[in-house]
């Protein structure tokens, strides 16, 4: 176990792989889902039920309100979304719903809040 995991006991991390929530907020056609990168090193990002995100490797973790997203559609223009589209984002993602399952998407939506 990592020190990581003694920290946040009750989060469970899953591959980030959704469509571009900035988008979806926009109405503009969000893409296939795909994995999603943490800019500032490429490293993989995944997100926890704690409604966080952390990222492999750098090992940063921060709650999902503070991030902004650049797809293919807007790659240098990071933009935020809201928590009623990163919502609909994550729980149209088929890991997220297949692998993590209810229960994970209902402590995901408690912490995530609204904003
Ligand atoms: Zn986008
Ligand atoms: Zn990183």
């Amino acid at each position: 176990m990592s020190q990581y995991d003694t920290q946040v006991p009750e989060a469970e991390w899953f591959s980030l792989v959704m469509r571009c929530p900035a988008c979806l907020s926009e109405q503009k056609e969000p893409g296939p889902a795909a994995q999603w990168f943490h800019a500032s090193d490429d490293g993989f990002v995944q997100v926890g039920s704690s409604a966080q995100y952390r990222c492999t490797s750098c090992r940063c973790v921060e709650h999902v309100k503070s991030w902004r997203y650049a797809c293919e559609a807007h790659q240098t223009d990071f933009r935020p979304t809201s928590s009623a589209h990163l919502a609909n984002a994550l729980s149209t993602a088929g890991q997220i719903t297949s692998v993590a399952g209810r229960q994970w998407m209902q402590r995901f939506l408690e912490n995530l809040g609204e904003w």
